[in-house]
């Protein structure tokens, strides 16, 4: 159990004036909140503070942890926006009434309620992406403390956190976000299901992971002997993804990164260089082999992935990268946090505006629908939906989400492209606009510059490509 200790002996990093704030926020929660319990029987003040320990744990700079310690005081005292102004500075006044429920007498329904709210959390990234992180830090305390709930409560929470927070965590690149939220989540909505892949776990972890400690010595030893530095690490898979592999119908011997194994190295040459010797000393499978560093995913997840026959003919998921990338493999964009600059606000979001293509995705769909409904599903399809790798004929690896037509491809690489396109090849062959793309096609658009798409909106997913046609069509 964390409690103010825990995160006050937490704050090494953060200098004297910064500690003060924190511990000034820390103070005015407390008073705030003082009377209020939570349903485990707990003063209330322990959820801002776990909160808070969460957000010193990903090195949030002092703002953001402040707004941690003073989430909830818009919504659940009688704090206002000015006092919080006035008492500490608009930076956290504007990250506290980001993270606050829109009030109940706006809507008509609590469904609706609930929609607004959700867009709310949503178009924040566009804003000040640190919101996103503290409702992200709320919500894997609520999770953890989720049991004190009714049954009700428990699965509308933990679908919620499934359908809109694992996702997030995902897109921002937080893998131990992720999978924390991932397991806890499936633990309330599918409980059978959960032990079951939970047990899977258990006895694949007894039975199998020393085997991973022989290759680890051994890769370690070989390395050294090339005088490459290096740093080891094993894995297995979380009891979600294992849920996830076997409800998409595979079996446990066709899960190749059930067990992984993580090295780390000081560069990018090291890597291959270490990706041959790996190769040398373990077969690898040949159709497991992803190269990541050349082309990242979508929220800077870079490594190499080979699977290769471990000990006792048993598959292993090796993964090798770079300090730095396993830095933000873990993190994602909260690697980016650095307590020693100024400006944290600008230095995120510029990150986030310059390396991850959701922030003008979300912008998009903003602008494209007013009603709430179809704002979240339109984020759904477009930005939570599994993604698709697909080529172009100089061999640049796209990536889209699942679902795409080669008319959003030819949107994505650029606009007149997508307004000249007459027809297009995939993987040698004529296909049709609204072709669902599929990973690894290759994918050749055709222009003749003399005659008009054929295409139409219908044709397309993603919100670009639809604005881009009727701005098209609007010109003709
Ligand atoms: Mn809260």
């Amino acid at each position: 159990m964390i409690c103010e200790k825990d995160l006050f002996n937490n704050l090494e990093g953060y200098c004297a004036t910064d500690i003060i704030k924190i511990y000034r926020a820390y103070d005015l929660a407390k008073d705030k909140h003082s009377g209020q319990m939570r349903k485990s029987g707990e003063p209330y003040i322990m959820h801002p503070v776990n909160v808070a320990y969460i957000l010193t744990q990903l090195k949030a700079d002092a703002d953001t942890v402040c707004a941690g310690l003073l989430h909830d005081t818009l919504e659940d005292t009688k704090t206002t926006k000015e006092e919080l102004c006035d008492l500490f500075n608009p930076t956290i006044a504007d990250l506290v009434d980001g993270v606050t429920k829109i009030r109940r007498i706006h809507f008509q329904s609590k469904r609706e309620q609930n929609l607004a709210n959700t867009r709310k959390i949503l178009t924040s990234l566009t804003s000040d992406v640190r919101i996103i992180i503290i409702k992200l830090a709320d919500r894997l305390h609520n999770m953890r403390t989720l049991e004190f709930h009714k049954v009700e409560k428990q699965q509308e929470i933990a679908l919620e956190t499934m359908e809109i927070f694992v996702p997030l965590a995902n897109l921002v690149g937080s893998y131990w976000l992720k999978s924390e939220l991932e397991d806890l989540s499936l633990f309330y909505l599918k409980p059978e299901e959960y032990q079951k892949a939970a047990e899977v776990r258990h006895k694949q972890e007894a039975g199998f992971m020393f085997l991973l400690d022989e290759m680890m010595e051994n890769i370690h030893n070989e390395l050294l002997s090339k005088g490459i530095n290096n740093k080891m690490d094993k894995k297995i898979k979380n009891i979600y993804g294992i849920y996830k592999n076997f409800n998409e119908g595979n079996s446990l011997e066709d899960m190749h990164d059930l067990l992984a194994l993580k090295i780390i190295v000081d560069n990018i040459p090291n890597c291959y260089f270490t990706l041959g010797l790996v190769h040398g000393l373990y077969h690898p499978l040949n159709s497991r082999f992803k190269d990541y560093i050349c082309i990242s995913k979508s929220n800077l997840y870079r490594s190499l992935h080979t699977t290769v026959f471990g000990p006792q003919e048993k598959l292993v998921q090796t993964r090798i990268r770079t300090f730095e990338m396993d830095n933000i493999a873990y993190n994602g964009l909260t690697a980016n946090w650095n307590l020693k600059q100024e400006g944290q606000r600008d230095n995120m979001q510029k990150y986030f505006k310059d390396n991850f293509w959701a922030y003008n995705s979300i912008r998009e769909i903003d602008k494209m629908f007013t009603d709430n409904d179809e704002f979240i599903t339109q984020v759904r399809s477009e930005l939570f939906a599994d993604k698709v790798y697909v080529y172009t004929p100089r061999g640049e690896r796209i990536e889209l989400s699942k679902g795409s037509t080669p008319v959003d491809f030819a949107y994505k690489i650029h606009t007149d492209l997508g307004n000249n396109m007459t027809g297009v090849v995939v993987n040698g062959k004529e296909v049709d606009f609204n072709y669902v793309l599929q990973t690894g096609d290759v994918v050749i658009v055709k222009t003749d510059g003399l005659s008009l798409p054929m295409f139409t909106e219908k044709d397309v997913m993603t919100a670009r490509a639809k604005r881009k046609i009727k701005e098209r069509n609007k010109n003709i």
